[in-house]
């Protein structure tokens, strides 16, 4: 009788521990910029316990890096946006779907023809999902002073999906972070012409690195203070490239590769930031 009591107390312990670390918001604000290989894909997780996921990488590699930032019962995304429609940016993503409760998907406005989307479509059509398009100036409010503004969506009828990358600023109160998707520095001067505020201390370096993106005046504009790039070991692409390093040094800006150090966490607590 004694045993079955102790047993029982020990289940009522362990249940009100699960219940109070579902319960328990994450104290600080959490950004994950996922190793996936080469692709970008980046994990932002709310104070006020919302997930949301930028990109998804080309592969395999999406699920295994996201369990290393989210508690194994923590099944529910709350917004997805992709970028742009490169293999590199959302492959990744039609295997999530069957894996994760998925709630919003920000996608840009043009879609391609190809079999990538197609596997996409029917993914999110078993999943009785829809896209939702983005719109430039967009903000969402996670709460606790965590806002996620899209500052660039529109598509400028080019026939690189490159140029069309949503750029998003994620702002936790004082610190920002912007991610640049793989926009080229063309279309940086675009946001520059428009006198957009891109001042961020965490920029999500424009495609991972290379030489074509990232200029002079657009990291005059960012100032950013931690720059990381997203990129695979021996990429065929060559990235990150050395012109682009040399400018992001230049700027003084402490440089981080997933390549390098694997899924890289940031924290920030709307005042400061660290690495973990
Ligand atoms: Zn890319």
């Amino acid at each position: 009788m004694k045993r079955q009591i102790n047993i029982i107390t020990l289940l009522v312990i362990l249940s009100l521990v699960f219940l109070w670390q579902n319960i328990e918001p994450n104290k600080n604000f959490q950004a994950c910029f996922l190793d996936v290989g080469q692709g970008d894909g980046a994990l932002f997780r709310t104070t006020s316990g919302q997930n949301i996921l930028v990109d998804g990488g080309a592969d395999n590699h999406l699920l295994p890096a996201l369990a290393q930032c989210l508690p194994w019962w923590e099944r529910s995304i709350d917004y997805i946006f992709i970028s742009h429609y490169h293999d590199d940016h959302y492959a990744g993503l039609v295997d999530l779907l069957d894996k994760y409760q998925v709630k919003n998907i920000i996608t840009p406005t043009d879609k391609p023809d190809n079999a990538l989307y197609s596997a996409w479509l029917y993914a999110l059509d078993r999943h009785g999902l829809l896209e939702q398009t983005a719109i430039t100036g967009q903000k969402y409010d996670f709460g606790n002073g965590v806002v996620l503004e899209i500052l660039k969506a529109q598509d400028v009828d080019s026939k690189d999906a490159n140029d069309d990358s949503l750029v998003l600023k994620i702002s936790d109160q004082e610190i920002d972070y912007l991610l640049m998707g793989d926009l080229p520095s063309e279309q940086e001067e675009v946001l520059l012409k428009q006198n957009i505020n891109l001042n961020s201390e965490i920029l999500k370096v424009g495609h991972h690195g290379s030489k074509h993106s990232s200029s002079e005046d657009f990291l005059k504009a960012v100032q950013p203070e931690l720059c990381v790039i997203e990129v695979g070991t021996d990429n065929s692409y060559g990235h990150p490239h050395q012109e682009a390093l040399d400018r992001l040094q230049k700027n003084n800006c402490l440089i981080k590769e997933t390549k390098d150090l694997g899924t890289i966490i940031v924290f920030s607590d709307g005042q400061k930031w660290w690495l973990e």
